[in-house]
């Protein structure tokens, strides 16, 4: 049975962005359709185009009227770690205060202080406590997110956080897809010397049990100096690759130490944050498929410089914006609010920025069949109460999003 919705004040079809590979784009490449109709079989896209062109035989269904609203692909958030344990506001007004993070860390806070409130989390309390954040996102607009384990950091800790993100994935599907992504190379735990004998006593082996179960969308490492190696990102990304598990990784954030230049070399569907990323990384990510997904949230809560965004988009990468929401660097789940802020500081044009969280992002999970809107994709949208695409980023903040009829 067909749905058809009617009088949309704009759709953002992204069509151009689509043809580019949200590449390269201008703000020509927005594609929007004014006074828009848009026809949905199932769950695919079976027409879209202006109202008054809509067929004769969908003008016989019964339509939807949407005036006064703005339909866009679906919004994506594609890193965020919001399975967690504890309260960490202390730390932020501490760090405001001028106590370092290194001060913090010492005194039992950050990352291990989330382990150890994680830990103490029956799966239920997990599961319940994730599910409420994730049902506040949706609000946003928000339809896909992306979830990673790493607050376990032991080998049955580790396997309970992806068995509750898969929980999550079936009580939400359809309407909201999850993806669950293996970051139990998060850190390393202090229990272990070195990170390889993490890597081999927990990473690897737990990888090699779960894969079967077909639970694990993408793995993920801290590749960063004093965390996870070169040597290590290789050897989870060669076993990964062999069996079939996509790739991704937190790469040039703390360092420039070739994380973009790795995440190209293994086909990688994204390398995340690449606040330091070397001019050669930035040529190899514009080669290849992996996306270089930005977080801009995380740089504006620890008082870091920014990616060099317009650097990466002239040379032909292509970029999604994420939320990275996580208890320590950026407790903030409103993509759309850090990306409308963000977008001035980072030069991104209309094009460029909406792609980042709908087209660009569904290509940093590996989903091609959603993130724009054109007959055949996957009828993954987000609507707002808004006259204009331009009211929607412009009210920082200000949440417009509503659900389709
Ligand atoms: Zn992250």
């Amino acid at each position: 049975m067909e749905r058809v919705y009617i009088h949309l004040n704009q759709i953002l079809t992204l069509k151009s962005a689509h043809i580019k590979d949200g590449r390269r784009l201008t703000s020509d490449d927005l594609d929007v359709i004014h006074d828009g109709a848009v026809v949905v079989k199932e769950d695919r896209i079976l027409w879209v185009g202006r109202s008054s062109d809509l067929p004769l035989e969908f003008k016989q269904i019964q339509s939807i009227n949407l005036t006064g609203h703005v339909l866009a692909p679906e919004i994506v958030d594609s890193h965020t770690h919001l399975v967690f344990g504890g309260d960490r506001s202390n730390e932020y007004a501490d760090r405001l205060n001028g106590t370092t993070y290194e001060e913090i860390a010492r005194r039992g806070g950050g990352i291990l202080f989330t382990m150890g409130e994680t830990q103490k989390l029956s799966a239920d309390d997990l599961f319940e406590q994730a599910k409420a954040k994730i049902t506040t996102i949706t609000t946003y607009g928000v339809g896909t997110i992306e979830i990673k384990s790493g607050y376990g950091l032991s080998y049955e800790k580790e396997k309970e956080l992806t068995l509750v993100i898969d929980r999550l994935k079936k009580h939400f599907a359809p309407k909201i897809k999850i993806f669950n992504t293996y970051l139990a190379a998060h850190d390393v735990p202090r229990s272990f010397t070195t990170s390889r004998q993490y890597l081999d006593e927990v990473v690897i082996p737990l990888l090699k049990e779960l894969a079967p179960l077909k639970v694990i969308d993408a793995v993920d490492i801290f590749h960063e100096k004093n965390y996870f190696t070169d040597q290590d990102t290789q050897q989870l990304f060669q076993l990964a690759r062999d069996l079939g598990i996509p790739r991704k990784i937190h790469a040039d954030e703390l360092n420039t130490n070739n994380g973009a230049e790795i995440a190209s070399h293994f086909g990688a569907l994204s390398a995340d944050h690449l606040l330091k990323i070397s001019d050669e990384g930035i040529k190899q990510l514009a080669a290849s498929s992996t996306v270089a997904t930005l977080l801009p949230g995380t740089a504006f809560f620890l008082g870091k410089p920014l990616a060099p965004a317009r650097k990466m988009l002239d040379q032909g990468v292509k970029v999604a914006l994420a939320s990275d929401f996580n208890p320590g660097s950026c407790h903030c789940d409103n993509l759309l609010l850090i990306a409308s802020i963000s977008a001035a500081q980072l030069k991104l044009n209309q094009a460029e920025l909406w792609s980042a969280i709908t087209l660009n992002a569904s290509h940093a999970l590996g989903l091609k069949d959603q993130g724009a809107i054109i007959p055949g994709m996957k009828a993954r949208f987000t609507l707002f109460k808004a006259d204009s695409l331009s009211q929607i980023t412009y009210h920082w903040g200000k949440n417009l999003a509503v659900s389709l009829p």
